[in-house]
């Protein structure tokens, strides 16, 4: 008989979450109301940043934030090209430019030196991606955007708590935005994201154009004490959060620290287990950085074996372990080679990744035989793959 398969991710869905979406399903208010805004109040005290808005997802957050800095169609954005795709297609949705940019060998963070090279006359910000929940090297980055009148947009989907430098990420640029999806470190129950600021009229924008470009609290128009008058000042979208999602991410925000550090435990254990082997490379941690553990990637030697990234994450299947793939860079994928005209070559450092780079499974809810299973996994995939 097959063992039990281990999935790469299982979100932790507990009694308090069911408890707190239950309570506001029986309540007769669903959509954003008191819990959308106690949770933008708690978010932003948790991160230690002025504001805080709820919204539907990263891309989402990422989109307003292009929006709310006024980006114009022509214009370039700096993104990764090691991230997901949701980084740079929002700079499409205003026929503007994504640069592709590529990244640090180990850290698979966005290259400030590359991303310095990279800067036109047309280049209006840069968009930071926190790999796998290792920060970038923000100080560069920041230095660079204020030597060349960049904005820093943080995708900090990875996050939180991530931190740089004792800082949270997600703060440091002039937005950052967060995931509340099912696998990210904390979620909203399927859907969600946030999007932060320290600039008052920035995060007055994002609202404004989360909800349909209606001044003035739009949804309290169904409060008691709301008005059923209101105007239409924008042409807006309709990204906002729910209160049913916000009341699960108040709980799940209460266990972020917790959560990350059941993941430290975990990739500590993985470290000790692989760090010595010839065939893989553990993630590094930067001086700077304390990571959220979002992802643990491991980077196979892959002039020390016989099998290549595909075979071993077939092995590690077939031993009833989901593995992953963090990520085709964007460079890789047919719509960027197609609108961008660029090729591996453009890329050398995230092209040699994307062929060795392999996410072993790392959540809360894996108990330490499911740990344990996954290092003997390892080893087994490996067994009569060495050179
Ligand atoms: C998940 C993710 C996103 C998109 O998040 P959504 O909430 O699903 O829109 C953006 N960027 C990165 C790096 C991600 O991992």
């Amino acid at each position: 008989m097959n063992p039990p398969f281990l999935p790469f991710h299982l979100p932790g869905m507990g009694a308090e979450e069911i408890r707190a979406a239950s309570e506001v399903l029986r309540s007769g208010w669903l959509t954003t109301g008191p819990k959308v805004r106690l949770f933008e109040k708690r978010f932003a005290r948790y991160l230690g940043a002025a504001h805080a808005v709820a919204l539907n997802s990263a891309t989402a957050a990422l989109h307003l934030a292009l929006e709310a800095i006024g980006l114009k169609e022509g214009q370039e954005v700096l993104v990764p090209t090691m991230t997901f795709t949701a980084t740079a297609e929002v700079v499409r949705y205003f026929k503007a430019i994504p640069v592709l940019v590529d990244c640090h060998p180990a850290a698979m963070t966005i290259d400030p030196g590359r991303a310095a090279a990279a800067i036109t006359r047309r280049t209006r910000a840069i968009i930071p991606m926190h790999m796998a929940g290792h920060p970038c090297d923000m100080e560069p980055i920041l230095a660079l955007a204020k030597a060349r009148g960049l904005r820093v947009i943080e995708d900090a989907a990875h996050a939180p708590p991530i931190r740089y430098k004792g800082r949270m990420a997600g703060t440091l640029g002039d937005i950052g935005c967060f995931s509340f999806h099912a696998v990210k470190p904390i979620t909203t129950g399927g859907e969600g994201g946030m999007a932060v600021t320290s600039d008052p009229d920035i995060a007055r924008r994002i609202r404004l154009m989360s909800l349909h470009g209606i001044g003035k609290d739009a949804w309290k128009r169904y409060a008691a004490g709301g008005s059923w008058r209101y105007e239409v000042v924008e042409a807006g979208y309709k990204y906002n959060m729910t209160d049913v999602a916000a009341a699960i991410g108040l709980v799940q925000l209460r266990k972020a620290d917790a959560a990350r550090r059941a993941r430290a435990r975990i990739a500590r254990r993985y470290d000790e287990a692989f760090q010595e082997d010839p065939a893989l490379e553990v993630p590094i941690v930067a001086p700077y950085a304390r990571p959220s553990w979002h992802l643990y990637i491991l980077r196979l030697r892959l002039d020390k074996l016989r099998i290549g990234r595909d075979e071993f994450i077939e092995r590690l299947r077939a031993l009833g372990i989901g593995a992953n793939v963090h990520y085709i860079p964007l460079h890789m994928h047919p719509y960027y080679r197609r609108t961008l005209g660029c090729s591996e070559k453009d890329f050398p450092v995230a092209s040699g990744l994307s062929r060795r780079i392999v996410s072993l499974p790392i959540y809360p809810a894996m108990a330490d035989r499911d740990v344990r299973k996954v290092i003997s996994a390892v080893s087994t995939a490996l067994r009569r793959a060495r050179r």
